[in-house]
């Protein structure tokens, strides 16, 4: 671990992030020491035992600027394949327009190389994209035309009521303030306006059988949330702590799902790796039929 990574953050104690409660259990250390190839600083992962939420606690914040952990687009888009993605967005958009009976004002909060907003474009939407990482946001105007916002959510101050639908793909799970990043979703949306998002869960069988396998080996890690390395994973939803933040920030879920593939290894991974990795994909099919998936993914309406 260098040195120079840990000068990256600041270690703060807090409470749970979802429902505010300061009792907890330690899940297991990640990263750093307690990590196969020593990447990222040692953090201790904790689950709230009101909610079932999973934190880092103290929680890493970025020091400077989050901008300085997202500034390598093709490791941090790997597994992620640019035309799929604007097929994705497309097939989302169409679904807003046939829920809210036509087009209109479009947000891509986290909107990264910019594939939402090239298939709001294409479709007519007026659209607007925020990202915390100019360098994504660089290789969006490059690659696909796209303008997108630098900053967050928050930082933009858009109107009271603004858009009528609203996507966060891959984004709850980096934020350090779920339920404000949330409250001010809310605030922007129109009543009965739709938000789209997703994230990881860590409860699933995948996340289970991992922890159970590092007891077996006799180690206190686990494999839930990468807080100090890429992907930079803060928050560990859990389907119960994700429907307790959005009963108390104000959404209705209109549909929720708990499906998801594991992601390969990159690169050329040891027959260690490799082994895993077939082991992790067998646990999760297993996991999804029985509605514990490694994702879940959630279209929800703002009440009035
Ligand atoms: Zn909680």
């Amino acid at each position: 671990m260098p040195e120079d990574q840990k000068s990256l953050f600041r270690f703060e104690r807090i409470a749970c992030p979802v429902c505010g409660s300061d009792r907890s259990r330690v899940v297991g250390q990640r990263g750093g020491a307690a990590h196969h190839d020593g990447i990222g600083v040692q953090t201790s992962i904790v689950r709230c035992l009101q909610c079932t939420h999973l934190y880092p606690d103290p929680m890493p914040y970025p020091a400077r600027d989050l901008d300085d952990l997202y500034t390598d687009t093709d490791a941090y888009f790997v597994n992620h394949n640019v035309e799929e993605k604007k097929r994705s967005g497309d097939a989302l958009l169409r679904e807003f327009e046939t829920r809210l009976g036509g087009r209109g004002r479009f947000l891509d909060i986290g909107c990264g190389r910019g594939e939402l907003l090239w298939a709001a474009r294409a479709s007519g939407w007026e659209y607007e994209g925020v990202d915390a990482s100019s360098t994504y946001l660089a290789w969006g105007r490059e690659h696909l035309g796209v303008e997108g916002r630098h900053g967050t959510v928050e930082d933009m101050r858009f109107p009271d009521a603004h858009f009528d639908a609203v996507t966060m793909g891959g984004v709850m799970e980096h934020l350090y303030d779920p339920a404000g990043t949330l409250a001010e979703v809310r605030r922007i949306l129109r009543p009965g306006g739709l938000l789209w998002f997703d994230a990881p869960n860590e409860s699933g069988l995948y996340a289970r059988v991992g922890n159970l396998y590092m007891k077996l080996q006799g180690r206190d890690w686990c494999v839930n949330l990468a807080p100090t390395f890429p992907p930079y994973h803060v928050q560990g939803f859990t389907p119960a702590s994700l429907l307790t933040l959005l009963a108390r920030v104000g959404f209705e879920v209109i549909s929720m799902q708990v499906e998801g593939e594991v992601c390969p290894a990159t690169g050329t991974p040891s027959l260690r790796k490799r082994v895993e990795f077939e082991f992790s994909r067998l646990v999760n099919s297993i996991g999804r039929r029985f509605g514990s998936g490694i994702y879940m993914a959630a279209l929800v309406r703002r009440l009035i």
